[in-house]
């Protein structure tokens, strides 16, 4: 199912969360938000899950405007919401029920219920108060919660936060599996996560879209504006000299034997660093160009 946002604005009194707003993400496919505190990802996510109204603009999922029929759009999306609120006095079971009851899902209840406490690992802890579970088995059962009567479309809004490195891979895996065949937009601060899962990054600034791209092509985002190149030298080299080869701009010294060169614009200078060296009897034992990275990208569209 493909979600299609065309111009959305949304203001709180004076405060604009989203301005203009237009994007689509198609089926199969795992689109990450992500964006400085305040920058409106969650209203975003509310507008699509029809909880939040926009000022201006439209949401379609499937070419159907959400406006028009938003029980039946609620009945195709899960949605976790930030802070994943749940009802901590009742049993993990006993609450994926009592979800399937609102979703009608019939006298199929007990068998789904028991699918999904299977494919979210919570079998150990079904019997327990959801209240006394650990923040990495609360985060399952909110998303147990936005799968459990299948949905097309899964919104979910920072599923990872505050989970431990081993909960994270559970977590994960569990996102890009169900990735696979549903339309799935998450909200994430850790940018190894979008380049983990991802396939497209949608990043927003202050109500805005900055970037909106395949999040292998996003590296080429920034690739006028510099390169960073580590050179490991036999000896311990003069930095000065490398001031000289052109479109150099900064050399630091990483340690002993090792200096870190950053370029000016995007052109390749490895080979005139090389015969700089070489002239200078300096022997290069590797030259290794750092990789831009989302978080670089971040950076820049978001300052
Ligand atoms: P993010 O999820 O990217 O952190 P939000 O969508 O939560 O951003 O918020 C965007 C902006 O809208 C923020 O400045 C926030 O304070 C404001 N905002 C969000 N919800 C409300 C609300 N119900 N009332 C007033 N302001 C709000």
């Amino acid at each position: 199912m493909s979600i299609l946002v065309e111009n959305v604005s949304k203001s709180f009194g004076n405060q604009i969360a989203l301005e203009n707003v237009s994007f689509q993400v198609n089926s199969g496919e795992v689109a990450g938000f992500i964006g400085p505190n305040g920058a409106g990802k969650s209203t975003m996510m509310k507008i699509i899950c029809t909880l939040l109204t926009p000022d201006t603009g439209s949401v379609k999922v499937n070419g159907t405007d959400i406006s028009v029929c938003p029980l039946e759009i609620k009945r195709k999306l899960g949605y976790l919401p930030e802070n994943n609120p749940l009802y901590p006095d009742m049993y993990v079971r006993e609450y994926l029920l009592f979800v399937g009851g609102l979703y009608r899902l019939g006298r199929d209840r007990g068998r789904r219920v028991d699918e999904i406490i299977g494919v979210t690992g919570l079998a150990p802890e079904m019997h327990k108060k959801i209240g006394l579970l650990s923040k990495g088995y609360r985060q399952r059962v909110g998303l147990a919660q936005a799968i459990l009567h299948d949905p097309d479309v899964l919104i979910l809004d920072e599923p990872t936060s505050g989970l431990d490195p081993n909960q994270l891979v559970g977590i994960r895996n569990l996102i890009s599996e169900l990735g696979k065949e549903k339309t799935v937009i998450l909200s994430t601060h850790i940018m190894q996560e979008v380049e983990a899962i991802c396939r497209r990054v949608i990043i927003l600034n202050k109500g805005r879209i900055v970037a909106d791209e395949l999040a292998h092509e996003i590296g080429s985002r920034i690739a006028t504006t510099f390169r960073t190149i580590v050179v490991e030298f036999q000896e311990d080299p003069p930095e000065d000299i490398f001031y000289q080869v052109e479109g150099i701009d900064i050399v630091r010294k990483l340690k002993n034997g090792t200096l870190l060169v950053q370029t000016i614009g995007d052109d390749d200078i490895r080979a005139r660093l090389f015969k700089t060296a070489v002239s200078h009897n300096l022997v290069i034992l590797s030259m290794h160009q750092k990789e831009k990275k989302l978080e670089d990208v971040f950076r820049e569209l978001t300052r």
